[in-house]
């Protein structure tokens, strides 16, 4: 399910609120761990180099727990700051897009 906060261009950034990590991408540029970057997540460990896929953080590259048995904490560290406001409105575009598409597909 992709979840989204809603009220697209609202003035307040819910970022702080959420407190999980976004859904991620696969990305060959951008991957493994950040062992030269300070960054540690709650688990004190080193990061992970990760591409959010989720609504208009789509593409963003930040920093993430690299737990790979048990749950991951909800630490990120954004590497590429908020995506201008022309492309988020075209990354929720194309979301709404899929979401419409999967509930056609569904009935
Ligand atoms: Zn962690």
């Amino acid at each position: 399910m992709v979840s989204w906060s809603d009220g697209f261009g609202s003035s307040s950034s819910s970022d702080d609120e959420v407190r999980k990590a976004p859904a991620t991408m696969e990305c060959t540029e951008w991957c493994g761990l950040a062992l030269n970057h300070p960054a540690c997540c709650e688990h004190r460990s080193p990061c992970e180099k990760l591409v959010a896929f989720e609504s208009t953080d789509s593409g963003r590259r930040f920093l993430g727990c690299a737990q790979k048995d048990g749950p991951k904490c909800p630490y990120v560290e954004w590497v590429d700051s908020e995506w201008p406001i022309p492309l988020k409105t075209a990354l929720n575009k194309i979301w709404s897009m899929y979401e419409k598409e999967l509930t056609d597909r569904l009935r």
